[in-house]
């Protein structure tokens, strides 16, 4: 299995991760893929499911072998930038992605370096995935919130699944979840973990970009939506003030944006009803505004509700 495939040979790589916030994102699907490397077919595996993954979406060799020693991987890139930590320690997460990128541009249609179906030479594979390797693409990436949130929910469910969900074993139970979301990094707008990037209002960082989560209530105001938090946020010297996610949509949201931030916006829209009670993740840095603390979303993109 592999992280990495083109829609066409010598195509440009994408992750299993990007072409799944392709799909999530607008539907967008191939029908066939290429290792980036040494160019065999590859076939998608859990990229098209429609509900929340419980494992990594990935390539698998299904239709032969990768040529000239590939195997679908870029060439180890320097120790500190891809070390080989424990993260495999969970089972169910072997590939999560590491770094949460701005939304690219939309890509040319046509990026094939080499139309005619020849296949690459050995020294041209060995080039490709070195190249990879120095671009850092071993690190799967994804521009949108809600894989970032499938891996986390699945590292959950593995713990869940292990020590029950009653109460005698929270204890042990919580431990395990930090110490497996600890050794799983990830990249927001510094480096940090799946433990530290996911928190509660109850533990704000104040300094960094962090991923907020908590049960709330949809409000739709004039060119916007404000969805409410049952935990208020803790102030330093401050009493608990109440925690809002705040969401211009009059600024994010126009002609030209993707069919999922409509769709978003649409259930935002159905969801303002005083007894609805949502689960929300948004991704952005709280400021204490008029009415009590706010995380303002940047992007459509930085928004998950369920
Ligand atoms: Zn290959």
């Amino acid at each position: 299995m592999s992280d990495y495939a083109s829609t066409e040979p010598g195509g440009e790589p994408l992750s299993a991760w990007d072409y799944r916030s392709l799909f999530l994102r607008d539907e967008t699907a191939f029908d066939k893929f290429y290792c980036p490397y040494c160019d065999i077919r590859l076939s998608s595996v859990l990229i098209y499911e429609t509900g929340e993954l419980s494992k990594s979406p990935h390539f698998s060799a299904r239709f032969g072998a990768h040529r000239y020693g590939c195997d679908g991987t870029p060439d180890s890139v320097p120790s500190h930038v891809n070390e080989p930590t424990k993260r495999h320690y969970v089972k169910s997460v072997m590939h999560a992605p590491e770094v949460l990128i701005t939304r690219p541009a939309p890509r040319a249609s046509n990026t094939a370096r080499n139309s005619r179906s020849e296949p690459p030479t050995p020294d041209e594979v060995r080039r490709r995935r070195r190249e990879a390797g120095v671009a850092g693409l071993a690190r799967p990436r994804t521009y949108l919130l809600q894989p970032l949130v499938e891996v986390r929910n699945a590292v959950l469910a593995e713990g869940y699944e292990l020590f029950g969900r009653d109460h005698l074993h929270e204890g042990k139970r919580n431990e395990w979840f930090k110490k497996n979301l600890k050794q799983m990094p990830l990249t927001l707008d510094d480096d940090t973990n799946y433990d530290d990037a996911f928190r509660t209002p109850r533990y704000i960082n104040w300094n960094n970009d962090r991923i907020y989560h908590g049960k709330g209530v949809v409000i739709g105001l004039d060119g916007c939506y404000k969805i409410t938090s049952e935990i208020a946020a803790k102030v330093p010297n401050l009493a608990k003030i109440q925690f809002f996610v705040k969401i211009n949509t009059s600024a994010l949201l126009n002609q030209n944006s993707p069919r999922s931030h409509h769709a978003l916006c649409q259930r935002l829209n159905d969801l303002c009803q005083p007894d609805k009670t949502i689960k929300w993740y948004a991704y952005g840095r709280p400021a204490i505004g008029g009415r009590g603390c706010d995380v303002i979303v940047d992007s459509l993109d930085y928004i998950y509700i369920k």
